[in-house]
């Protein structure tokens, strides 16, 4: 088995296409077929390098692979269309030497005439097959002359095109509703219907695995596989992805392309896993989304069981799978992919492996409870972003932190640190056990104060385990390359003297 995926690089990869990518990788990794990357960049006005580049690297992101393509080889090269032009050209010329094919001479203007009365007439729209009767001797002296034509592809007549969709089952087309459609573009260029038939066959490809929004091509493609004397493959059509409200999935939505998914901090894993679901199900009738290692997607993966019904894509459930990923992610891995998220949420920083292990450290207390890997410097922003005047400015907790009690323990929690080395898990223990002995306040009313004159936060993550962090910060050479840790003996003090300034 030979499988393909064909992206034009015109673009970002959006996640419809990247479920396209997967379903063929998953096929391809779990059957052990062959997977080739072709870059359909015909289109010289709309493809880039860049965006070929994006794609490239946002399906490795992804943790897709593939045996033969332009980046890795292989031996049917090249696999950009436009290196290929001379195999077009080649195949065109032959079907035109045998009448399967003719040069049109027909201007835009004309066949834009044309258009505009079939459609007045309520005819479907399809080339009137005007220039099929030029003689070839004509053509030839219009040709000597400077013309230069388009070739279209003589579509033979009154027939019926059958084929069994590995996804959607048997499917028919009449030709009669198919015009002659155009192989090769005046400029030289193939038309998609040409190019991804002659690709697909000289590279041996046996299945097809594509978005039904290429259903209607399927019968063109047919014909010319018939017409060039090549063994059609197997077609699987995927139905689209849509949004939660069945429309078809696009910006409205929210992100649609893998760059913004990752960019909102999504691990890949999380994305591959959610996608896989999308349409198909490793189970039948499994409660909730199924958690799995790609190969292990891979390996129950089969064309059967994808669904003709369009797959919703929610990111509400792409969201709860990345949450669990999060979960389970190493946390050194995780502390490197969330620096450019503090960059982004205006941390700099730029840690060296000391910088990272703290980081990695302090992670399992943002990691569990976030959606996203963008939440993290959020839920981590005690520990670099403290000011207690601004803590002091907010009316609930000035108000709070404003009353005898409270200042009573933020007081003895001062002169407890003064001399106190810095706080592990168990010395911040006893230091509150220390001021709950000198100020005989306990529970909440022990523990908020506190909270908030050392976190200068009145919610956040257990103290337990964000104290310990602070101090293990505090103590962070500059070299570790992350902005500077106050200690919780300096914060204590500081938190005590703002209090003071107030009335
Ligand atoms: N280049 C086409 C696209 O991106 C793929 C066509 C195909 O898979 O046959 O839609």
């Amino acid at each position: 088995m030979r499988l393909r995926f064909a992206p034009s690089p015109t673009g970002q990869l959006h996640v419809g296409n990247a479920r396209t990518a997967l379903f063929n990788w998953l096929l391809a990794r779990g059957s052990g077929a062959e997977l080739v990357l072709r870059v359909e960049d015909t289109d010289a006005g709309r493809s880039t390098a860049e965006s070929e580049a994006a794609i490239l690297r946002d399906l490795r992101w992804l943790g897709l692979d593939w045996n033969e393509g332009p980046d890795v080889g292989g031996p049917c090269g090249p696999y950009r269309q436009s290196e290929r032009l001379h195999l077009y050209h080649s195949y065109a010329k032959e079907m035109v030497g045998v009448g399967r094919a003719y040069p049109c001479f027909c201007a835009p203007a004309q066949l834009e005439t044309d258009r505009a009365a079939d459609l007045a007439a309520g005819r479907p729209v399809r080339y009137s097959g005007r220039c099929r009767q030029v003689s070839p001797s004509t053509a030839e002296r219009r040709i000597a002359s400077g013309e230069r034509p388009a070739i279209r592809f003589r579509v033979p007549e009154e027939r019926e095109i059958v084929f069994d969709d590995a996804v959607r089952g048997d499917m028919r087309f009449r030709t009669d509703v198919i015009g002659d459609p155009i192989i090769l573009r005046a400029d030289g260029t193939p038309a998609y219907n040409f190019a991804v038939v002659i690709d697909d066959a000289l590279m041996a490809i046996t299945h097809v695995i594509r978005g039904e929004d290429h259903l209607s091509n399927t019968p063109r493609q047919i014909l010319l596989y018939e017409t060039l004397g090549f063994r059609p493959p197997t077609f699987a059509h995927l139905s689209l992805v849509l949004g939660p409200d069945h429309a078809p999935l696009s910006k409205r939505h929210g992100a649609t392309s893998v760059a913004e998914f990752r960019a909102k901090g999504y691990l890949p894993e999380a994305l591959v896993n959610y996608l896989a679901l999308v349409g198909w199900s490793p189970a039948e009738g499994g409660a909730g989304p199924e958690l799995m290692p790609a190969l292990e997607l891979a390996r129950r993966f089969s064309l059967d069981a994808v669904g003709h019904s369009a797959g919703v894509f929610d990111e509400e459930k792409l969201a709860w799978v990345n949450r669990q990923y999060l979960k389970i992610a190493e946390p050194t891995r995780l502390a490197d992919l969330s620096v450019s998220f503090f960059r982004g949420a205006g941390v700099p920083m730029t840690p060296n492996g000391e910088g990272l292990a703290f980081l990695a450290a302090a992670m399992p207390i943002a990691s569990g409870s976030v959606d996203r890997l963008d939440q993290v410097p959020a839920r981590l922003s005690f520990l670099f972003d403290y000011l207690p005047e601004r803590t002091l400015a907010d009316p609930l907790v000035g108000e709070e932190m404003r009353s005898e009690a409270a200042r009573a323990v933020v007081r003895a929690l001062a002169e407890q640190l003064a001399t106190a080395p810095r706080l592990d898990r168990e010395r911040f223990r006893a230091a509150a056990n220390d001021v709950k002995i000198r100020t005989g306040q306990r529970a909440r009313a022990l523990f908020h104060p506190i909270r908030v004159a050392l976190t200068g936060r009145a919610e956040g993550p257990e103290l337990d385990l964000s104290i310990p962090a602070i101090d293990r910060g505090a103590d962070l050479p500059s070299q570790a390359g992350l902005p500077s840790i106050l200690g919780c003996r300096e914060r204590a003090a500081a938190f005590a003297a703002a209090l003071d300034q107030q009335t």
